[in-house]
């Protein structure tokens, strides 16, 4: 109610109805968030904003969605921002005329393109313009005031470009970031110059910050789905005649509601119109799964014992399944017959698997018109008919392969059917999507197969099925819940409802950890020529950071530092991000902007007075470190914000401590 009769006196928002939103209006919002740090409070800016957007330019909705989210489309047309810091210096040396070298210094001393741009802004962009509004530069984080090349304070005032506005800002970055080829740098630095010349107070930081690809500000993309579903209830005519009660249940139902649409259908494109069309019932209805339009997968809980199995799933009925060593695929067949297959991360790999393309439609049996099937795609021994490892399937080129020119052989094991024939099957019963994945699908030898099954609460047969998974090459285990409301396949979450019970578990930590690569030590002995060591970082998403948590030299093989030399040599940067949260001491001899994930295991997890994982979760000033840590495998199918969360290397400490406790009892599945 609070946040109701806030929001309905917010006509505040200073451009007419009917045009579009100014940017400066969404900068405004973007600041009141950075300045705090309550969720409430960040959730009530961002909700008061989207209603003035609902109530006056509803068609600038979409748009201010993707940029709150710094987005440019949805994640499988692989349009993104993240334009490397050397252009975006270029374009603010440019643009005001300040030299390079300066701009170069700010930035190791400060870290923030968009401060730097600000604030040089602030001394007139080119051509040469002083906006009277603006206050006079304050370089609130810098001892020295930018020098100039050529002063341009003393030059009359050009025509004022015009102010930026919301449609206009994203067409440019969707024209940057979809720019590539020979001449597509200049022109990049072109365009980003034209919108910084129209730039004023503090919209500078935040384009800057946009294209970096990173906004800073602590809005967490969840956020703004709760914002957007409750910013449409409480635009409704209607709302102010609701009981506080009911307000609230209608605030949180919505939330649920959206929240649980995109899951199923993760399409700002599709699901913002429908909002605006209809309201949160309609959206029901009016977007659910569909075929071409990849699904965030479910993702597994990991398990240390085998007991955990039967503590967690104490009278319930369970089926274990292997967990197979490749890369998850999300097979999808339109209703016009056309196939896509996609990865872990939406990402279209249907180049990647030309072969598997070719045999798709052999496997559906006559009537199965449009599906979506879950999969794992793994290297598949023609001669010996077993599986391979995953290293060899990670041989296999990612993009653009050649039929003519596939060394490894993959065969398609299926373990979940979430759509056939028109109808959404994510409410169902796993039992029942197995029973329709058998009853619909073939299985044809070495091509595509049901992912192995068997149905025991029997700990000795559990024992024996890890076994025989692990002697087929295979992970270990998946054990999923068969029936009822607990069966139901939950889009992008980590579900106590699937457990993974991974073969080679080192006693202690469950699971391994992903982390992202964000610096190197220069190599000695033996390693002179490449790095020797690396400095890894897990992700937390709500600050939209990067936190220190171990150096790494172990588990690499020659031909790893090599290769891992060359490809990130690429991505050096002068000086760490500003959103790499780093102890005293973490300071390789080069820095990388996070473009890389890899696969570690390590013996434990200990609290550091030097690392900063997980900082403030389980101390308030001291992070989580990974002791012993070991290189396992580069992860291609995550993106650095995909990496181990905060929050779960949290939890895998306090886990870890509980199973000290537990060890002794529990039986190892070492
Ligand atoms: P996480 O984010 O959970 O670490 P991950 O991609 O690292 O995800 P794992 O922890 O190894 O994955 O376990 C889940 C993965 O196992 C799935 O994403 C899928 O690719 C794979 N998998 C293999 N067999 C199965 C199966 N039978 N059922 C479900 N997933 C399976």
């Amino acid at each position: 109610a609070d946040m109701l009769s806030s929001s309905t006196d917010m006509e505040s928002a200073s451009w007419k109805k009917g045009e579009p939103v100014p940017y400066a209006a969404l900068c405004q919002t973007f600041e009141q968030i950075e300045d705090t740090t309550k969720r409430l409070q960040i959730l009530d800016y961002l909700v008061k904003f989207l209603i003035s957007v609902i109530k006056q330019s509803p068609e600038s909705l979409l748009t201010v969605i993707y940029l709150s989210i710094n987005k440019l489309c949805p994640e499988y047309e692989g349009l993104e921002l993240g334009i490397g810091e050397s252009l975006l210096m270029k374009a603010i040396a440019e643009s005001t005329g300040r030299e390079m070298k300066k701009i170069k210094a700010d930035y190791a001393e400060i870290g923030d393109l968009g401060i730097i741009a600000m604030v040089s802004g602030r001394f007139g962009f080119h051509p040469p313009y002083r906006d009277h509004q603006c206050n006079e530069p304050t370089l609130a984080n810098t001892k020295s005031k930018p020098d100039f090349q050529n002063s341009r304070s003393n030059q009359p005032t050009m025509f004022k470009p015009k102010a930026l506005t919301i449609p206009h800002v994203f067409k440019t970055l969707k024209d940057i970031a979809s720019l590539s080829g020979n001449s597509s740098q200049k022109q990049k630095v072109d365009k980003i110059k034209l919108l910084l010349v129209s730039c004023r107070n503090k919209e500078a930081k935040y384009l800057m910050r946009s294209l970096e690809g990173k906004l800073r500000i602590g809005l967490a993309e969840r956020t703004v789905v709760v914002a957007l579903a409750q910013a449409i209830v409480l635009s409704r005519p209607d709302i102010k005649k609701l009981s506080k009660e009911k307000l609230q249940a209608e605030l949180e139902e919505a939330a649920s509601v959206v929240k649980s649409v995109y899951s199923e259908l993760p399409c700002y494109d599709l699901i913002v119109p429908a909002l605006l069309k209809t309201d949160i019932k309609g959206l029901k209805e009016a977007c659910k799964l569909t075929p071409g339009i990849p699904l965030k997968p479910m993702l597994a809980h990991p398990t240390k014992a085998l007991t955990d199995i039967l503590d967690r799933f104490e009278n319930i009925a369970f089926t274990c399944e292997y967990k197979y060593d490749g890369e998850r695929a999300q097979i999808h067949k339109l209703d016009d017959g056309s196939m896509r297959i996609y990865s872990r991360n939406s990402e279209n790999m249907s180049t990647k698997y030309p072969d598997v393309m070719e045999r798709l439609g052999k496997f559906a049996k006559a009537g199965t018109n449009s599906f979506v099937l879950d999969c794992e795609a793994v290297a598949w021994d023609r001669e010996q008919k077993c599986i391979l490892p995953f290293q060899v399937l990670s041989t296999r080129k990612r993009k653009d392969v050649k039929e003519e020119d596939i060394k490894v052989q993959v065969c398609i094991f299926a373990f979940d059917l979430l759509y056939l024939n028109g109808e959404s099957l994510l409410r169902e019963p796993l039992a029942r999507r197995r029973e329709l994945l058998t009853e619909h699908f073939n299985e044809v030898d070495g091509e595509f197969a049901f992912a192995k099954s068997m149905n025991s609460t029997q700990i000795e047969d559990i024992q024996t099925f890890l076994d025989q998974s692990v002697a087929d090459n295979c992970e270990g285990l998946m054990v999923k819940t068969l029936n009822g409301d607990e069966a139901s396949y939950e889009p992008s979450k980590r579900s106590r409802n699937w457990l993974k019970v991974k073969k080679d578990y080192l006693s202690g930590v469950g699971d391994s950890i992903d982390l992202a690569v964000i610096g190197a030590y220069s190599g000695r002995g033996k390693r002179t020529g490449v790095y020797g060591g690396y400095l890894l970082a897990c992700y937390d998403p709500d600050r939209e950071e990067y936190q220190s948590i171990c150096k790494i030299g172990t588990g690499f093989s020659e031909q790893d530092l090599e290769d891992h030399y060359k490809e990130l040599k690429e991505h050096v940067i002068p000086d760490p991000k500003s959103y790499y949260v780093l102890g005293e001491g973490n300071k390789p001899d080069v820095w990388f902007a996070p473009v890389r994930v890899w696969e570690i295991k390590c013996a434990d997890l200990s609290v550091s007075p030097v690392y900063k994982a997980a900082v403030g979760i389980v101390d308030s000033t001291k992070g989580i470190s990974l002791r012993f840590p070991r290189f396992i495998r580069v992860r291609d199918d995550k993106q650095p914000e995909n990496a181990t969360s905060s929050e779960q290397i949290a939890e895998m400490y306090n886990d870890q401590k509980l199973n000290t406790v537990k060890n002794d009892t529990s039986l190892g599945v070492d």
